[in-house]
């Protein structure tokens, strides 16, 4: 059978995930296999210096504890440094990307978004930025959203590809991989519907396809801050899979359903993707009351 539809989950390994990340594999998984598509999974290390040690092995486990089967090699961000360095230079030698020497400093000044270097400034670790053109404006549909629109010259600026750090950025990382991946179908957290014309700017100068976009519900706490970064957020239980499994399922908008006894959770998943209903997903972003949990 042609594969039409392969999804992704691409998790941070910055610690165990939790509900909010629950929630992006379940979606992710949902979106894809009901379509009768592949699931891959990807583990983003691209940001050493925001990884936990033993966390990407730690979140693989999880996801195998609940039943998740994937698709495809597990593909780690850290071992492509030559996939995107090959990508970024392309973008240079035909005149997309540029070495930026302005400092935080500057940038802070200019409102944070870039648009042209200050000139005179030299520093010894320049960025590499995207020249986004005067009035590039980006439109697509997301499959929960509808139609978006982000005019990328005025609302971002020209964005960074390779920190001044040496790390690769995560926008540059995230388009060659699903591009390398052959991912038709994008369904992440709604944190990340910002970044999604970005990416299709960058994939139309890589000349890649675009993929369907789908951004799900975020998780809040009562303060509305996103469930990761609340240290109210509590690591899903790798022993006990169902409730999680069944908290998400409602918080993708879907019926609750009558499991077989003694299903297993890759059993529930399995009757979850018969029942799913995409149009059900809601917008978000979802409050928990977390501190009660
Ligand atoms: N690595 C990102 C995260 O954990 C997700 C990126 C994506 O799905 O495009 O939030």
């Amino acid at each position: 059978m042609q594969v039409h539809v392969r999804g992704r989950f691409a998790p941070s390994p910055t610690g165990p995930l939790h509900p909010g990340s629950l929630l992006a594999a379940l979606g992710s998984w949902l979106f894809a296999r009901h379509a009768g598509g592949e699931w891959w999974l990807r583990i983003e290390d691209v940001d050493r210096i925001r990884e936990v040690a033993g966390a990407a092995d730690d979140q693989l486990a999880t996801l195998a504890a609940f039943g998740f089967a994937h698709d495809g090699p597990v593909e780690r961000q850290s071992n492509r440094d030559a996939l995107y360095a090959a990508a970024l230079d392309r973008l240079i030698a035909a005149g997309h990307a540029f070495e930026c020497h302005c400092s935080r400093n500057v940038l802070e000044a200019q409102g944070g978004i870039h648009r042209a270097c200050v000139p005179g400034l030299q520093r010894p670790d320049p960025a590499i930025r995207l020249r986004v053109p005067d009035g590039c404006s980006i439109d697509f549909i997301d499959a929960i959203h509808g139609p978006k629109s982000q005019r990328v010259d005025r609302d971002v600026g020209d964005f960074v590809l390779k920190r001044s750090d040496g790390c690769w950025a995560y926008q540059l990382a995230v388009v060659v991989d699903d591009a390398a991946q052959g991912i038709t179908a994008v369904v992440r957290g709604a944190d990340l519907l910002d970044s999604s014309a970005r990416q299709i700017l960058l994939q139309r100068l890589l000349g890649y396809p675009t993929p369907d976009y789908a951004h799900l519900p975020l998780l809040v706490d009562r303060l509305g801050h996103k469930l990761s970064k609340s240290s109210a957020a509590h690591p899903i239980d790798r022993g006990d899979p169902l409730p999680a499994l069944r908290d998400a399922w409602r918080q993708l908008g879907q019926q609750e359903f009558a499991a077989t006894p003694h299903a297993t959770s890759h059993e529930w998943l399995h009757d979850a993707v018969e029942r799913f209903v995409p149009s059900r997903v809601p917008r978000g972003p979802l409050s928990l009351n977390l501190e009660q949990s």
